[in-house]
């Protein structure tokens, strides 16, 4: 399988598409404050057969895209099962995910929100350190 490249007018859309602030469809975190440009997710992922259409694609900090990899499914420890992840543009984030009342960590409302914070290890220390800074500076959690 080849790779389809994202053409800038695609990435464009996707970005256009996307709510402002611009973050991350996984971890939320915001573009404006890591300083890091998002990139382009496969949803499906490319290896799978995923294509580079405006369906198949979404936000994505570099450190999730890389832990989502070529995974579709995650493991939820409290139902003991392996679901699909969770799908930033035929799911609502909030539906399946919410911020611990500091602000600070990602909880899993629904076991597919649980399996994808478990698989993309949307609460790594890396991530919950800086969310402590931004709450303070007011920039976190982002709002929409
Ligand atoms: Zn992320």
């Amino acid at each position: 399988m080849s790779k389809s490249p994202i053409s800038a007018q695609l990435r464009e859309q996707v970005r256009r598409r996307a709510e402002l602030p611009l973050r991350c469809s996984y971890c939320q975190s915001q573009e404006l404050v890591t300083g890091v440009q998002l990139t382009i997710d496969h949803i499906l992922p490319e290896s799978l057969g995923g294509v580079s259409t405006l369906d198949n694609l979404c936000l994505a900090c570099w450190e999730c895209n890389l832990r989502k990899g070529s995974r579709v499914s995650g493991f939820d420890d409290q139902t003991q099962s392996e679901l699909r992840l969770f799908n930033p543009v035929v799911d609502e984030w909030n539906a399946h995910f919410a911020w611990s009342p500091d602000g600070i960590v990602i909880q899993g409302l629904t076991a597919i929100g649980r399996a994808t914070i478990a698989t993309l290890q949307l609460n790594r220390s890396s991530l919950t350190r800086s969310r402590k800074l931004w709450r303070v500076a007011g920039w976190h959690p982002p709002s929409a």
